[in-house]
């Protein structure tokens, strides 16, 4: 560990890793080594990271469960902030839950389960945390994570804690305020009791029969186009794109809109399917395919 990762870690209550392979903290299972890579375990080890940052001047990025991130195969030059368990605490009291962003949202689904609920169902089978899912906007088509929340608590990268309304978090389809303004989710609160029943057995159902599951994917790649009477997955599937391969990444045969890893496929393979795709789908339909996936640089978010 270098002067400066032991600087920081001489002020964390949480970790410090340096050169921390960032395939092993993605659902791709792709991407190089992190110069710093910090487990937060208190919100004030996130100022005081973030403190680090603004006085070196490092690219920064904050990771959830790293189910919709592609790294670059060499790495980043910066810090990752990763929240998870360490500040994953879930309290419900009368219709209101608080869950830290660290929390992943199977425990959120499962917390809400156990008071006889099945409002939160509708998330099931969506691998991320919740902050990740408050900053995508996480849901499916018939509802999204912003039905349910009704507060979130969020850092400036000046160090500042803010609370917002869910109206003033401008969600909209896979996109939030926090994205915009590259806030840090620190929690959610949500309400209970509001939303409808879900059929959770029957939404498993659908996941399993449309999507790859159990092979490393980011789940889907590209945004549903608006104004267009298709699905991002539908028009790359209708240009022939399904089971097209670079390296040891393919366009899922099940899901045209989810890309696999099939074996050391790197970040280069799966940037250049996402290439080819944008340039099919644009020449066959005229649609200009937008990405959901983040996609990281090497040295900035
Ligand atoms: C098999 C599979 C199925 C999926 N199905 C769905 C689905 O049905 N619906 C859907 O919406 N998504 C789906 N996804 C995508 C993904 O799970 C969601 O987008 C999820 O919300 C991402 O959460 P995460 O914690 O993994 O975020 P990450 O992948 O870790 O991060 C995603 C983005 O959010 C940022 N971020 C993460 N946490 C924070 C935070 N606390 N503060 C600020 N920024 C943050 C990251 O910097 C990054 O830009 C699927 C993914 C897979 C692999």
């Amino acid at each position: 560990m270098n002067e400066s990762a032991r600087e920081l870690q001489s002020r964390l209550r949480g970790l410090v890793k340096t050169h921390e392979p960032l395939a092993r903290h993605t659902s791709l299972r792709i991407g190089g080594p992190a110069d710093y890579f910090v487990i937060p375990a208190s919100v004030d080890d996130i100022l005081e990271t973030l403190d680090f940052v603004r006085d070196r001047g490092l690219p920064w990025i904050v990771l959830g469960n790293g189910t919709n991130v592609l790294f670059p195969d060499e790495g980043y030059r910066g810090v990752i902030i990763k929240l998870g368990p360490s500040l994953g605490r879930i309290e419900i009291s009368g219709d209101r839950v608080r869950a830290q962003a660290g929390a992943s949202l199977a425990a959120l689904i499962s917390q809400v389960r156990a008071r006889g609920l099945r409002d939160f169902d509708f998330l099931v089978g969506i691998p991320g945390s919740v902050g990740g899912a408050l900053v995508m906007n996480a849901g499916i088509p018939e509802g999204t994570i912003s039905d349910v929340v009704t507060r979130v608590g969020a850092l400036t990268f000046d160090g500042k804690f803010i609370t917002l309304k869910a109206e003033e978090c401008r969600f909209g389809y896979r996109a939030s305020r926090f994205q915009e303004e590259r806030l840090i989710v620190i929690e959610g609160e949500f309400a209970l009791g509001r939303g409808k029943a879900w059929d959770r057995e029957e939404l498993l159902r659908r996941r399993k029969e449309r999507q790859p599951l159990g092979v490393p994917s980011p789940g889907c790649v590209f945004r549903n186009p608006v104004g267009v009477n298709a699905t991002a997955g539908q028009l790359l599937d209708w240009a022939g794109l399904k089971g097209l391969r670079v390296g040891g990444a393919r366009i899922s045969p099940k899901h045209a809109n989810f890309i696999v890893n099939e074996g050391g496929a790197t970040s280069r393979d799966v940037l250049q399917l996402i290439d080819i795709a944008r340039s099919v789908v644009l020449k066959y339909w005229g649609v200009e395919l937008k990405l959901e996936l983040a996609v990281v640089e090497t040295c900035g978010a």
